[in-house]
């Protein structure tokens, strides 16, 4: 880092606007986030998930990325190389759709450009447009090396899709074939199954009847969508079914295309669905394609790619397919082959990106066979080289594995990674690393690459790997692989986290990633999903203009529960920024008392005080449990433990414990300054990995340090654990407590300033109060502090706390006539209110009219006016001994 300019002035209102930037700019000046190979340090390395080019910084990542950035900070200010490697992903449906629609604005669509000026199109909106998610990551205090910022269409990530691509097609795990796939008649593309999103519809069940070609009778079949009957080619049944014994091998005459069709046998057929035999359509339905694989039936193809009904369906043709669907069955009807319609909701997949009803639709494709992938994939997690984070999640991840499909790759786009297979005249394939100048099977040199890219998770789940420079095995590959820990929400395990396991593992094995750290989503405070619909969605960069970037960091993690979901509400955020504010006044006040003398190095040796030794007790034990649970990713624990600490202990207590000693001016002066000084700093430390602005500003203003950023994490120190102190100063706490209670309920005057007579529990504690009782004094708002042996013989009230018995002289203490006097009117209020709570719960009319949360609310009142009732007889108690 540049020499220090002396120590910061803090202001007196921390102002985030002023600190946050200037701070990530030195960080970046200082080069504190780059990761060095060959440092020899134990190392701890991440990819960021990249974000869309297309998109901006939204709450979730927001929570994603402040998550990242505590693990990435931790591991730095613990001696660790840290590699946080960011980048974006060319997000190829997302990306091209808004250019289309820029194009549309002009009148034009992506074939009027044509493929290459497009996609030049593409690029010149992304070098202009694209990845305004960078700077707010900085706004965020990312500490990503921005040295090592990767795309995931740049050159050496282009290079490892196509090494990945050719090495699959030679080790036949990825082929061409025609297969049903999900098809979006919008977006004109097909679409991966997890790219399809399930839907229960109210849906209908049209039973049709299909005439024996021999005029012998006919056969029912049952179907949702009745338009695809056009595109029939057989019946099936069950070989076993009793029902079709005889007709297996009969021909069937399709209605309205006049087809002629077998009835064939086929153990996939559910006897127990409707008559038992069921129509076969090969082209728009993955299980009838498969039925006419084994029995070599035709498949034909009555949809275009709009989803529109094309010359195979006849005088249907022209139709949309809900038009084709109502004109068929009502064609049908009019022959009498439409038996009835049922009512019979089900499942139907729409398309993740503009929700379009996706049809099925035989195309060819280019596939990945997945099984061999994923076993080796699940192997890793099973043999533990990656785990979850939390373990509940490995459930999720083998339920989907296990059941996994080959994984359709090609995408019918211009944006993204064009597959690199060439088409000779006669129809060869040739995949090549290197574009191919003849056909590798009959040297025929007119070749023509196919139209299609591939799907944009091809590249991201090779992003682990090929960030780092594979497939050459450079030093980043060598010092960074596998990553430590990958982040990611529990929405996107099948999406990207299972493919990324899938190629790693067998790309570069062991395993991509050795922990899968799940959160959960953002959600609202009332744990309702974030959506524009509801008008509950909450913009992070709002956020931390008011209220800083430091209190919207402290919110999420907060309630970042492991794998949970993380409710989140703008009054968090806002009492998180009055956390920064605490700790700011904090840090005034301890330099202050300093006056610019700390360095924080060691708290003073074997401290004679009990607020030192309690300070440090509670410090030391704050930090091992703070470490541990951001070590073990619950850094919500970490966070409460730390506003516990940091507010009430530290902030509170500590300093008002040591504000007399301070004003003495001598050594024991100088020894409580260096006590909170030190424990100041700690704390800092400690919160630097969730809010890194506030902490490091205050850093470098205490002890003139230059960074908190490159640590050192805050040393273990065993011996400060004082059992003996911290119950001493929970006694102690329990007496000033119960004395500020009795101040405020009984209305005493700030100027009052009673004696106290304290009967201790023992011998220890009477030690205790003679020891404290200037502490006692001054935060009780005392005159004096006696230790008697016995309750005192004139009016007194009477306390309880931490065992002790406090009597306090009501002489000049309070009106006591006129307190019983109020206390007796406030029994009374509470009494006529609890008879009316009572005679209304009575009353069954109430009860049986009345709506349930009215009745609850009633409920609820009654139970409020008893425990009022129980307070003021307790401080009626307190007075009774008074006279
Ligand atoms: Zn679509
Ligand atoms: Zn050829």
């Amino acid at each position: 880092m540049t020499p220090p300019q002396g120590r910061p002035e803090l202001p007196k209102t921390y102002d985030p606007t002023t600190v946050e930037g200037p701070t990530y700019r030195r960080w970046l000046e200082a080069g504190v986030f780059g990761a060095d190979p060959a440092s020899g340090r134990p190392r701890f390395s991440m990819a960021l998930p990249p974000p869309n080019v297309t998109g901006s910084l939204h709450i979730g990542h927001a929570l994603d990325h402040t998550y990242q950035d505590y693990l990435a900070r931790l591991h730095r200010m613990r001696g660790y190389e840290v590699l946080w490697l960011p980048g974006m992903d060319h997000a190829g449906i997302a990306t091209q759709n808004v250019v289309e629609r820029e194009l549309a604005k002009e009148g034009r669509t992506r074939f009027d450009l044509g493929r290459e000026a497009f996609v030049e199109r593409v690029w010149a909106w992304k070098a202009e447009s694209g990845g305004r998610i960078l700077g707010q990551m900085q706004r965020l205090g990312d500490s990503v090396d921005w040295s090592r910022e990767r795309f995931t269409m740049d050159e050496g990530l282009s290079r490892a899709v196509r090494e990945v691509f050719v090495s699959l097609y030679e080790q036949e795990l990825l082929y061409r074939g025609r297969r049903i796939i999900n098809w979006c008649p919008r977006c004109l593309t097909a679409l991966s199954d997890i790219e399809v999103e399930h839907e229960e519809v109210p849906g209908e069940l049209a039973h049709l009847r299909y005439p024996l070609a021999d005029g012998s009778g006919s056969i029912g079949v049952a179907t949702s969508r009745a338009e695809t009957m056009l595109g029939d080619t057989a019946v099936a049944v069950h070989p076993d079914d009793p029902r079709y014994q005889g007709l297996v091998g009969a021909t069937v005459r399709l209605p309205l295309v006049d087809r002629l069709i077998p009835v064939v046998a086929d153990a996939a057929v559910d006897r127990e669905f409707g008559t038992g035999a069921v129509k076969v359509t090969p082209a728009h339905d993955p299980n009838d394609h498969e039925i006419a694989e084994r029995h070599g039936l035709p498949a034909v193809n009555i949809l275009t790619e709009e989803a529109i009904v094309n010359a195979e369906g006849g005088r249907f043709e022209g139709l949309d397919r809900y038009a084709a669907r109502r004109e068929v069955k009502a064609a049908l009807a009019e022959l009498g082959l439409l038996e009835r319609v049922t009512e019979a909701p089900h499942s139907v997949g729409h398309c993740y990106r503009c929700r379009t009803e996706v049809e099925p639709r035989l195309s060819l494709q280019w596939f990945v066979a997945t099984k061999p992938l994923a076993e080796q994939a699940m192997a890793a997690v099973r043999s533990g080289q990656t785990r979850f984070e939390p373990v509940r999640y490995e459930k999720t991840f083998f339920g989907w594995m296990e059941q996994i499909r080959d994984w359709c790759v090609s995408r019918q786009l211009w944006w993204g990674h064009r597959i690199p297979a060439w088409y000779c005249p006669d129809g060869h394939v040739t995949v090549a690393r290197q574009d191919p100048t003849a056909c590798a099977t009959c040297g025929a040199g007119e070749l023509a690459q196919d139209e299609d890219v591939l799907d944009t998770w091809f590249s991201s789940g090779l992003w682990p790997l090929s960030t780092l420079g594979w497939p050459d095995q450079t030093e980043d590959l060598a010092a960074f692989y596998p990553t430590s820990v990958l982040v990611t929400g529990y929405d996107i395990i099948f999406f990207w986290v299972a493919r990324m396991l899938m190629f790693g593992c067998h790309f570069q094995p062991p395993t991509p990633f050795e922990v899968v750290a799940i959160h959960g989503m953002v959600r609202d405070a009332q744990g309702k999903k974030m959506s524009k619909s509801f008008g509950n969605v909450i913009d992070p960069i709002e956020l931390m203009d008011r209220y800083g970037t430091d209190a919207l960091r402290f919110a999420l993690i907060r309630g970042a529960n492991p794998g949970g979901d993380v409710p989140l509400a703008e009054e968090w955020v806002e009492g998180a920024r009055n956390f920064a504010n605490k700790l700011w006044n904090l840090g005034r006040f301890v330099i202050g008392v300093l006056e610019g003398e700390a360095e924080a190095a060691a708290p003073p040796e074997d401290p004679p005080t009990l607020a030192d030794r309690w300070l440090l007790s509670r410090l030391e034990q704050t930090r091992a449990a703070v470490t541990a649970a951001y070590e073990g990713f619950d850094p919500a624990e970490a966070a409460r433990l730390l506003h516990g600490f940091a507010w009430s202990e530290l902030a509170d207590w500590a300093v008002e414990l040591a504000k007399p000693r301070l004003a003495t001016g001598g050594e024991d002066a100088e020894r409580a300054g260096a006590t909170l000084a030190y424990a100041l700093d700690v704390t800092l430390r400690l919160l630097h990995p969730v809010m890194p602005f506030v902490t490091e500003e205050q850093a470098r203003a205490l002890t003139g340090v230059e960074t908190l950023t490159l640590g050192p994490w805050p040393a273990e120190r065993p011996g400060d654990v004082d059992p003996r102190a911290e119950a001493a100063m929970a006694d102690l706490q329990e007496v000033i407590v119960a004395l500020r209670r009795f101040r405020a309920e009984h209305r005493v005057p700030p100027s009052s300033r009673p004696r106290l007579l304290v009967v201790p529990a023992g011998d220890d504690q009477a030690e205790l109060f003679r020891a404290e009782a200037d502490s006692i004094r001054r935060l009780g708002r005392l005159e004096a502090v006696e230790v008697a042996a016995a309750a005192p013989a004139f009016p007194t009230a009477k306390l309880l706390a931490g065992g002790a018995e406090l009597y306090l002289p009501l002489e000049r203490l309070l009106d006591l006539d006129e307190e019983r006097a109020r206390l007796d009117r406030e029994l009374a209020t509470l009494g006529a209110e609890r008879a009316r709570a009572e005679a209304k719960l009575a009353n069954r009319d109430f009860l049986e009219k009345a709506p349930p949360p009215v009745v609850a609310r009633a409920r609820e009142r009654l139970a409020e006016v008893d425990q009022a009732l129980a307070k003021v007889r307790a401080q009626q108690t307190e007075l009774s001994g008074a006279r």
